[in-house]
């Protein structure tokens, strides 16, 4: 970039002094250029990629002044200010809840320190600390960090944050930054507008992260021979492979799983907002310091953790929405090693994701949860690259040079060990799937049923089922039990696969049960969508020709 002149000696002998490292990584150096030049930034980076030193680095290169972070989480905080102190940089935090407040506000005001990080409560309580800190010492930049939480169509809103935007007008001529892991274009751009910068230069990476391996599975009904899958070897014996996080939905089953894991015979905390603060934080500590290998957690745990050499991420029970997802996987493998992410699912999972979306009233902001959810479930029952579909969502466009490699995930690997592939006709995205005459056989199915239920009738029919609730009158109609030789379980998730690549279209047809109970539940019926209909019509021409 003609714009952007190569870092210089003193710049790098800064870098080397405070920060130890011997380079700046290519996109840091410009953001941080931009930044000293004065410009507004918005930067979406992802997770490990070093987003922190773009707002340290300037803040520590003013001559002085001081760089004020804005960060949603404490305890992410206190953790940057023990290691900028380690750094011999001079740090603090300041919020509603801390101690010393006083000794603090008299330092900050001689100009002690070259950054402070506050909350966004903080930051619009006490506009007039920071007036009177920008009045005696100067303020150089303000940086915004998790910036995502602006947006409402982002995963992790935060209504505090949309506050912010009066702190850029207030502070007109202070350079601002805001940095996120995860934003789609949509909640780039709202956080663009919403925190009104002015002009951005705008940076984005690569959402891929190479060093992740992603894999899926069907969860069985036991959660020990689930583990034991893929953390047990041949003998049976549990393998010791680093530091492990496992997300489970709810409380109940965050300890039922730790107690499965402690049978294993791995170390082992839970981590729920049931439990007291001393205890979450004896938690954290514990898996931060290798004390325990294994951290069991609802997704309350995670966003403040900095610990870069987790190697697995497991799931048990379907993540809540893509975004979650990615974010909650961007916390394995910050070293940049080989990690894994594994996920264990069942469909019924997610009913509680949806039966969330009854409280939203907005009908764009309730398609748009819904999009997140179905997202999740596509990502779940894809048969191509799961690593192209993810990364597809936040860079909004199909890369051909992602995926397919030998250390990419479950998908890639078993195209790359399946040495013939029988081709059937009905396309899955680049490869050919052979599900073919099953698919026909279920559409058929669907269709002789009226497209009038849900998928378990057609399956009933399909598997010559004495099940009442298949009408009697479909049980002598020539495709019954015809597909006897498959069980339920596998046309279900046929059909699963068939809906996420969209040849099957569930149509809610409203709440029913509600005379009898007091949870509504939505049903759906199953009909086939167009390109399913021209599929099976080119297919049935296709027979009656040979
Ligand atoms: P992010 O906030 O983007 O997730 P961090 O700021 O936590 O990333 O940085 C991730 C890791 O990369 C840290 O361990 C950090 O020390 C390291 N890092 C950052 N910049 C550089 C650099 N220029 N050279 C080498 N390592 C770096």
């Amino acid at each position: 970039d003609f714009d952007c002149p190569p870092a210089m000696e003193n710049h790098l002998r800064l870098l080397r002094h405070y920060f130890g490292h011997t380079s700046f990584r290519p996109m840091q150096w410009k953001i941080i250029h931009s930044v000293l030049e004065g410009q507004d930034n918005c930067v979406v980076m992802a997770t490990g990629y070093g987003k922190s030193l773009c707002y340290q680095y300037p803040a520590v290169y003013s001559q002085g002044g001081i760089a004020i972070v804005i960060s949603p989480l404490i305890s992410l905080m206190e953790d940057q200010v023990t290691a900028l102190r380690v750094a011999n940089i001079e740090a603090c935090l300041l919020g509603s809840a801390q101690k010393e407040k006083s000794t603090v506000l008299g330092d900050l005001m001689s100009g002690k320190y070259k950054l402070l990080y506050i909350t966004p409560e903080y930051a619009t309580a006490a506009t007039e600390v920071l007036d009177k800190l920008h009045l005696k010492v100067g303020i150089s930049l303000i940086a915004i960090d998790e910036a995502h939480c602006v947006s409402q169509w982002g995963h992790d809103f935060r209504p505090s944050f949309r506050q912010l935007g009066g702190l850029r007008t207030h502070f007109s001529e202070v350079p601002f930054i805001a940095m996120t892991a995860t934003a789609t274009p949509v909640v780039k751009k709202d956080i663009i507008s919403s925190l009104r910068l002015k002009n951005p230069a705008i940076t984005c990476s690569s959402f891929d992260r190479p060093n992740l391996y992603l894999e899926v599975f069907m969860k069985s009904s036991s959660v020990e021979k689930d583990l034991t899958k893929i953390l047990g070897n041949h003998d049976g014996q549990t393998v010791s492979d680093g530091a492990i996080i496992i997300y489970c939905p709810t409380r109940s089953s965050t300890e039922l799983v730790a107690r499965k894991v402690q049978d294993m015979g791995l170390s082992c905390a839970a981590y729920h907002a049931g439990m007291t603060n001393v205890q979450r934080t004896q938690a954290h500590q514990q898996f931060v310091h290798d004390q325990v290998q294994v951290v069991v957690a609802t997704v309350a745990f995670g966003m403040g953790i900095d610990k870069p050499d987790v190697r697995r991420i497991i799931h048990y029970g379907a993540p809540k929405d893509i975004e979650s997802y990615y974010q909650e996987i961007g916390r394995a493998g910050r070293d940049g090693l080989p990690s894994i992410c594994q996920v264990f699912y069942a469909q019924k999972d997610f009913i509680v994701s949806r039966s969330f979306l009854k409280t939203i009233k907005n009908p764009k902001f309730l398609e748009h949860r819904q999009e997140m959810i179905n997202k999740m479930s596509r990502y779940l029952n894809i048969t191509s690259c799961r690593r192209r579909n993810l990364i597809a969502h936040f860079e909004g466009k199909d890369k051909p040079d992602i995926g397919g490699r030998e250390r990419c995930c479950d998908n890639c690997t078993k195209k790359l060990q399946r040495k013939t592939e029988t081709s059937y006709g009905i396309k899955n995205e680049e490869e050919k799937m052979d599900y073919g005459p099953e698919a026909k056989l279920l559409f058929e199915a669907i269709q002789a049923t009226g497209e009038n239920f849900g998928i378990m009738v057609p399956v009933y029919l399909i598997r010559g089922s004495a099940n009442q609730k298949l009408p009697e009158r479909y049980k002598t109609n020539p495709i019954y039990g015809k597909g006897k030789d498959k069980k339920e379980d596998w046309w279900k998730a046929l059909a699963r696969v068939l809906v996420c690549e969209k040849y099957l279209v569930e149509k809610p047809i409203g709440e029913m049960g509600g005379y009898k109970s007091h949870s509504k539940q939505q049903f759906y019926i199953t009909v086939l969508s167009s390109v399913a209909q021209e599929w099976l019509r080119k297919a049935k021409k296709d027979k009656d020709k040979v």
